[in-house]
């Protein structure tokens, strides 16, 4: 089969699947091509941040309120961060949370949900033509924009415009865009589902635990709907070669022999697998575009570095990404050099947030830093207040990620 078309989508995770529907929005048929078969399950934590919500009501208020209303997802309320020294501290997304509460905005859900509720969306679609159970291997520069196919070459797309939104090991970016893994700038991710952890926290607070032997990084516990967890461990590459560190035991150990979580897993059960992936971090920019195509989400390595939160910038890229595609449809220009305004774009909204979130990924480096701030934030208002508009405040998270933020906190004087 040979498909010709002026827009293709690769791949339909989160980031595919809402490109596709944003251009659908702006009145452009587009074809997307998957390797998996839909639903299809994606190693992750499963939490996902307002960011998801906000961005899917820009794209269709109509898709948000479906999302809000599906039973597949359990709403969050905040976070509780666990210190080395086992002090805990829970932070609630928004101030006053108790006496407002309405929807939080943040969830916690199986991707398999969450990506199938996507592309069930896409399918309704009459524009958006699917492709499932197809493994895009080469990629050719031909002289009207690429042509795609799989390994024997009896699937061929032949299109102006690609917008890349195949993951983490995108064969595109590898192969096209020329990233390269870079140790510093990548996490190692495991994932887990267990059944049976006792204390769940009434209002679903996401738990952060940070772990002395796990730092630059931290164990979650994310709770399901369906009474599972979500727990995994996200640590940084070079740390991870550096220490030696062997994920899938560190967290067996971890909730077997922790003091504060082994009786909550006494009676839990593994369920399936221990399962890994990489996260590809924004913590460096990097040209997103070139003639005739967009990197996407993780596919543009645009994960946070600090919380590895992916899925809220891929939504952001992909919107961004259909957008700019839009604009060069209307003017039939492709080219690299008109294509500049997707990363201008990108990087106007998320560099900010990326370098912020670098440099607190910096300061987590040390354990005596968290100790700190988790006791002072537990025994005194005004930080944990301050820790509290952190989630809403861009200058406020500025604030934590100055060393003189600390300094002054030892001297009394924030
Ligand atoms: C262990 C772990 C924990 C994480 N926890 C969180 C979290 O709690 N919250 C959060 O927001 N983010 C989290 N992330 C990051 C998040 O999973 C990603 O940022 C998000 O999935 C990015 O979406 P995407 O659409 O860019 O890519 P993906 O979700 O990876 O989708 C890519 C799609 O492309 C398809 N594809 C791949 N190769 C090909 C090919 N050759 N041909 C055709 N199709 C192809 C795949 O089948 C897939 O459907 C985590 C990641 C990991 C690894």
């Amino acid at each position: 089969m040979k498909l010709e078309t002026t827009v293709c989508v690769l791949g339909a995770g989160p980031a595919g699947s809402c490109a596709a529907l944003q251009l659908a929005k702006l009145g452009i048929d587009c074809i997307v091509v998957d390797k998996a078969s839909f639903p299809r399950d994606k190693v992750c934590g499963d939490a996902l941040s307002s960011k998801v919500l906000t961005q899917l009501k820009k794209i269709d208020e109509n898709i948000a309120k479906r999302l809000q209303s599906s039973i597949f997802k359990k709403d969050s309320w905040g976070v509780t961060f666990i210190a080395p020294n086992n002090i805990s501290l829970e932070i609630p997304y928004a101030p006053n949370y108790l006496e407002k509460k309405g929807d939080p905005g943040s969830f916690v859900c199986k991707r398999i949900d969450f990506d199938h509720f996507l592309f069930r969306e896409m399918k309704m679609n009459p524009g958006i033509h699917v492709y499932e159970s197809i493994d895009i291997v080469k990629q050719v520069r031909t002289e009207n924009g690429y042509l795609l196919s799989n390994a024997s070459g009896n699937f061929q797309v032949q299109a102006k415009m690609i917008i890349v939104a195949n993951g983490a090991q995108s064969p595109f970016t590898k192969e096209i865009a020329g990233f390269k893994v870079e140790h510093k700038h990548y996490i190692a991710g495991i994932r887990a589902y267990y059944s049976g952890i006792k204390e769940i926290h009434d209002d679903n607070f996401i738990e952060l635990h940070f772990l002395e032997n796990v730092l630059p990084g931290y164990l979650w516990i994310f709770h399901l709907p369906n009474g599972e967890a979500n727990v995994g461990i996200g640590m940084l590459s070079k740390s991870v070669a550096r220490k030696k560190i062997n994920l899938k035991k560190s967290l067996l150990d971890a909730v077997q022999n922790t003091p504060e979580l082994k009786d909550r897993f006494a009676k839990a059960n593994l369920l399936g697998k221990i399962q890994g992936y990489g996260l590809p971090l924004g913590s460096k920019k990097r040209k997103l575009h070139g003639d005739h195509y967009v990197l996407t989400g993780d596919a543009g390595f645009l994960i946070d570095p600090f919380s590895g939160e992916g899925i809220g910038n891929a939504i952001y890229s992909a919107r961004i990404a259909a957008i700019t595609v839009a604009e060069a449809i209307s003017r039939d220009d492709y080219s690299d050099n008109f294509l500049e305004r997707y990363d201008r774009e990108v990087y106007r909204v998320l560099w900010p947030e990326l370098q912020l979130s670098h440099k607190l990924q910096k300061l987590a480096r040390s354990s005596w830093l968290f100790n700190f701030l988790l006791r002072l934030g537990s025994k005194n208002k005004q930080v944990k207040a301050l820790m509290i508009s952190m989630f809403h405040e861009v200058n406020i998270r500025k604030k934590l990620a100055s060393p003189m933020f600390y300094v002054k906190l030892l001297f009394n004087k924030s």
